[in-house]
């Protein structure tokens, strides 16, 4: 089976770009963050210590590149620093994120979940969806634990 790269890279030469080596080590490191949410300077950070001689502005044009081809998503979280998130592959819509605003953890929901409110929202104003961002904002299961713990003591 090919791997998750192999198929990045066709994707790229299907819309007539190289994988370089630089944007490869780029890719490498979305794939193995790819549980994280990045912005471009983490991304930048971690690819240097793969290629030294990378510099910032090519990260950036490269995930860039990778938005526009939807192999990534440029997400905000509302403070303000754009993250790189890969996108999880034939997923037609992005999926959900449970941010935390104790800890600050960002948990992940792949499944779409909005059938019925998509359905809603394109038959009352005939709007026809390509895609959304959905953050839910709240406390983590992990820190709802620790707050119980706490006032049990
Ligand atoms: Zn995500
Ligand atoms: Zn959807
Ligand atoms: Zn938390």
């Amino acid at each position: 089976m090919e791997s998750r790269i192999e198929r990045i890279k066709k994707q790229l030469h299907n819309a007539k770009y190289k994988l370089t080596p630089q944007r490869e080590a780029t890719v490498s490191v979305l794939l193995e963050h790819e549980e994280d949410h990045l912005s471009a300077e983490d991304v930048y950070l971690l690819v240097k210590e793969k290629s030294p001689e990378i510099g910032l502005a090519t990260v950036y044009r490269t995930l860039e590149l990778l938005t526009e081809l939807k192999v990534v998503d440029k997400i905000n979280f509302g403070d303000g620093v754009s993250r790189f998130d890969l996108r999880q592959e034939g997923a037609a819509h992005f999926h959900h994120h449970l941010v935390c605003i104790e800890c600050g953890a960002v948990d992940e929901i792949q499944e779409d979940l909005l059938g019925d409110v998509e359905q809603i929202v394109e038959d009352r104003w005939n709007f026809r969806i390509k895609d959304h961002r959905l953050t839910f904002h709240g406390i983590c299961s992990r820190c709802s634990k620790g707050n119980e713990e706490k006032e049990s003591e």
